[in-house]
């Protein structure tokens, strides 16, 4: 587990100065925590398991928290079961392009209310430039659902979201010596000066207008949460991945801080360790 902040001077205001803070003034600042999903608080593209359901039930009913993903809405209500959802404080989809919050909260199935969304209308030429890079990469399988419009940003695939488990590996491990996903994010931000492109999760490639990435929720969060102490976790932070933005906003203010983890095993230790 690596926490962000290290041992970095953090104008004064350690963690042993807070607790004898508290102490003196015997208020106890809440902790507000933020989860990535894919490969934090599930498998990639899978469910969450049964394990960590059973350990974040509990844990759910205890804590306040905010979910924000690269997905969907719909993809994510696929991985995270229905009463995960309706505890967040609200979920941040489409990397917090869109904000959901429970509507009627004695209505079954829960019906989720659209508090607000960012269109993104891509240009032509970027279109064109994505529809090049599927047909001159050197990677020989093509399962389908390359350019995803999710309104909000464009997420590409050289592999296709359509594939199966074992091809989502296989592209994995390809690029991971190749990089070629790194190779197009980084040449769309050099040649489009206000769209910005990340790696997302383990095939795919986020595309939106500077700025509308995962930090964007950070005021949302602490304009509810004045109080809170805000915790974030995400397996995509370290590694240049989509979780990075946001804890990069969070190096920077106070009352903030960040934890990568490598998968949701990772994540329940350090919820363990924080709940201490
Ligand atoms: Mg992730």
């Amino acid at each position: 587990m690596v926490n962000g902040k290290g041992d970095k001077w953090r104008g004064g205001w350690t963690s042993q100065y807070a607790d004898n803070h508290n102490k003196i003034f015997g208020e106890k600042m809440n902790k507000i925590y933020i989860f990535d999903v894919d490969g934090t608080l599930t498998p990639s593209r899978q469910k969450m398991t049964e394990k960590f359901a059973r350990f974040f039930d509990e844990w759910t009913s205890k804590n306040t928290y905010y979910l924000v993903t690269g997905s969907d809405l719909a993809k994510t209500q696929e991985q995270v079961p229905t009463a995960y959802i309706e505890r967040a404080n609200g979920i941040f989809t489409c990397c917090g392009n869109q904000l959901w919050r429970e509507g009627n909260t004695k209505q079954w199935p829960i019906d989720l209310k659209l508090i607000y969304e960012n269109k993104f209308n891509p240009p032509n030429n970027l279109l064109t430039y994505l529809g090049e890079q599927l047909r001159m990469t050197d990677y020989p399988v093509k399962a389908g659902n390359h350019i995803e419009d999710r309104g909000t940003l464009l997420n590409f695939s050289v592999v296709g979201r359509d594939c199966t488990l074992v091809q989502r590996k296989d592209y994995h491990e390809y690029d991971k010596v190749m990089d070629e996903r790194k190779g197009i994010a980084k040449y769309i931000r050099e040649n489009w000066s206000d769209i910005d492109a990340v790696i997302g999760g383990q095939i795919s490639i986020d595309i939106y207008p500077k700025g509308n990435d995962k930090s964007q929720i950070l005021e949302h969060i602490e304009k509810e949460n004045p109080k809170g102490e805000i915790i974030f976790i995400g397996d995509g932070i370290e590694n240049g991945g989509n979780d990075y933005p946001l804890a990069h906003l969070m190096d920077n203010i106070e009352g903030c801080d960040w934890y990568h983890t490598e998968g949701w095993e990772q994540t329940q230790k350090i919820l363990e360790k924080l709940s201490d």
